[in-house]
């Protein structure tokens, strides 16, 4: 019997994660969920992008747009620190960084029920020594440094990104893409806002080139090509892929292929898809199927 856990969801050879930053661009935000709705309804492709989230950004109307955007699940969301003023680095005193981990992660749960599992830091300059206490709190962080994510080899407290950019063009955001499927990698593209005006404030991406972008990744997520999912969905995948094994063994009903996940049940409940004999299956961790 031929199994093999695959590298991602549906045997894909890449994948896409969007991650918009800070949660405060209203009419940015309404728009992507206008575009990411079409595409689910053309295509039967659903992307959902993760929004990173500054606590005190967050207004009560703001709030009510992302109760609606996560319950479609056309997002979900990580953390990105309380006020945005905080440097996750060595000359920041500890114990501000561990209340600022702590504190964003209880204030988000308060307000959204459930706990984010990623970190963004904000701004730049961020280290290995602020990274080290977010360990204590989030599965994963993202930085800003550009790169492609190769599986196996992942920094999983400095993941690399593709910043989105007015400037850029349609053919930047494509061969970005074009290469991850060549590489067999993961990119994180943060964007901040969409724009129908010439404005780069904060790197804002034009309203065109985001929907051909979102039009060129449908497709290649139609071919099998990319995975389009949020950074939450990816770092869980990956991180259960990178430690998990299968068992095979002879039942009474026909083959049992389990799963076996060592990480901790409570956060990794990711399925995976399995490939067996040429068929593809989504298996939770620990869970056992027959084949
Ligand atoms: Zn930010």
């Amino acid at each position: 019997m031929n199994t093999k856990i695959c590298k991602y969801k549906n045997n894909a050879k890449s994948a896409f994660s969007f991650v918009f930053d800070d949660g405060c661009y209203g009419e940015s935000t309404e728009w992507t969920y206008e575009i990411f709705k079409g595409i689910f309804e053309k295509t039967g492709i659903k992307f959902k992008a993760t929004s990173a989230q500054t606590v005190s950004f967050i207004s009560p109307n703001m709030k009510k747009i992302w109760d609606k955007l996560f319950d479609e699940g056309y997002y979900d969301y990580c953390a990105h620190s309380i006020t945005h003023c905080i440097c996750y680095c060595k000359n920041t005193p500890v114990e501000e960084m561990h209340k600022d981990a702590r504190e964003t992660q209880i204030k988000l749960a308060q307000m959204y029920g459930s706990k984010p599992l990623t970190y963004a830091t904000p701004g730049g300059g961020s280290d290995e020594f602020g990274w080290s206490i977010l360990k204590n709190y989030y599965i994963a962080n993202r930085n800003g440094n550009d790169k492609i994510n190769i599986p196996g080899e992942i920094d999983w407290f400095n993941i690399g990104t593709f910043t989105a950019m007015l400037k850029r063009t349609t053919e930047e955001y494509t061969a970005n893409i074009d290469e991850i499927i060549e590489k067999g990698g993961w990119s994180v593209q943060v964007n901040h806002w969409i724009t129908k005006k010439e404005e780069d404030k904060f790197h804002s991406q034009s309203y065109d080139t985001f929907v051909k972008e979102c039009d060129y990744l449908a497709e290649k997520a139609v071919s099998k090509d990319v995975w389009v999912c949020s950074m939450n969905e990816a770092v869980l995948y990956l991180q259960e892929a990178e430690s998990s094994s299968l068992t095979i063994k002879d039942g009474e009903k026909g083959t049992e292929v389990t799963l076996v996940c060592p990480l901790d049940k409570e956060i990794y409940n990711y399925p995976l898809t399995v490939e067996i004999d040429g068929k593809l299956y989504d298996i939770k961790p620990n869970e056992t199927i027959v084949v």
